[in-house]
């Protein structure tokens, strides 16, 4: 499946020589992106500007046509939706809806499952079972589009998997969903967070794409950090830093920093002095989540007061740093807790 052609996949340019070389006028190819990436048209059944034969033809290579909401969950408390869709192979992922006062925003997912083993993630428990293909990561954008009827122009590569263990995949979305003949979403407006995969942070500073990236970081001492991420153990935080400064130094995008505080693991004094220590001269932005238990993490969350004394500390001592909005808490669960209990309801292992 991983193999086979899905035109969804293409750019316009990659379209027209797969037209061409199949008899038809090279024209043809913007037309059948411009029906996926702008007008959402998926079936080419309802392409109605192509012959029934040239339909037929395209049919057999289309599978966004197969991807479906199953579920949508909408928060009581703000305007947050998750869905969880189904893909063509019957695989499940998650994608969360968010409102702000100035935007709406979406978080999607990257990979199905994911292989970094971060011990308070429920996203990897179930393990890695594949990457996703481009057009299944635009497909969860538009989906939800059409399903609210509006259109979301920012979005964190932050749901279930590591998109930069599956780089390929994920840089040739951003250039479809960027593509001014379809989404075209800006640059500016799209924020990839990563364990810290410092070989293609460097690789994506090189290609000068231009998101924003946001590293997890979670614990500023290397043997600490090894214990709730294994991806510590290739990378040290000395090396992911230096990454950081080299895609800084390309793109002069800032750099975000996620640091999920958890009680009496990383929250004490200690802590907030090194993180000082580590980010106080670099140009960027320290962001702090609150734990969101999961059965097989046995922590526990902070409270208020915590998160605010280590926000108030950082800013103190000039990090910037914010406390990530909690979105739909009543519908929460983890991210990647949704997808795992409804694979479990249909008897998926
Ligand atoms: N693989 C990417 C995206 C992961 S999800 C990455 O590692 O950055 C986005 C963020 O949520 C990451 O910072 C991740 O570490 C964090 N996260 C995962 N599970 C969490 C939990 N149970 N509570 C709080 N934050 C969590």
């Amino acid at each position: 499946m991983q193999n086979k052609i899905v035109l969804e996949n293409m750019t316009v340019d990659e379209l027209k020589e797969f037209f061409v070389n199949n008899g038809e006028k090279s024209f043809r190819a913007l037309q059948y992106f411009q029906a996926i990436h702008k007008n959402r048209i998926f079936n080419p059944d309802k392409m109605t500007n192509f012959s029934n034969d040239l339909r037929k033809k395209l049919d057999e290579y289309n599978d966004i046509k197969n991807c479906s909401i199953i579920k949508r969950i909408d928060s009581k408390l703000d305007n947050t939706k998750k869905y969880l869709i189904e893909l063509s192979d019957g695989n499940i992922v998650e994608t969360v809806f968010m409102e702000y006062k100035t935007h709406t925003s979406i978080c999607l997912s990257t990979q199905i499952g994911c292989k970094m083993g971060c011990k308070f993630c429920a996203s990897t428990k179930k393990s890695f079972i594949r990457n996703l293909q481009p057009y299944e990561m635009c497909a969860q954008i538009y989906l939800v589009e059409n399903d609210l009827g509006i259109r979301i122009n920012n979005m964190v590569l932050m749901g279930i998997g590591e998109p930069l263990d599956n780089y390929d995949n994920v840089t040739r979305f951003i250039d479809l969903i960027t593509d001014k003949e379809g989404q075209d979403m800006s640059i500016r407006n799209i924020t990839l967070s990563t364990c810290g995969l410092v070989d293609k942070i460097i690789k994506l500073a090189d290609e000068n794409i231009g998101i924003n990236i946001t590293i997890s970081l979670h614990n500023p001492f290397d043997n600490e950090r090894n214990q709730l991420m294994p991806i510590g153990n290739k990378y040290s935080i000395e090396e992911i830093l230096d990454a950081c400064d080299y895609y800084f130094d390309k793109t002069k995008r800032r750099i975000g920093f996620e640091y999920t505080v958890i009680e009496n693991v990383n929250d004490s004094k200690k802590y907030m002095d090194k993180l000082v220590d580590l980010l106080k001269n670099r140009n960027c932005l320290l962001n702090l989540i609150t734990l969101n238990p999961i059965e097989e993490f046995n922590q526990k969350s902070p409270d208020r007061n915590k998160m605010m004394e280590f926000m108030n500390y950082m800013n103190k001592n000039n990090v910037n740093t914010t406390i990530r909005r909690k979105q739909g808490i009543d519908i929460e669960g983890a991210c990647g807790q949704l997808r795992i209990n409804n694979m479990t309801k249909r008897g998926v292992k």
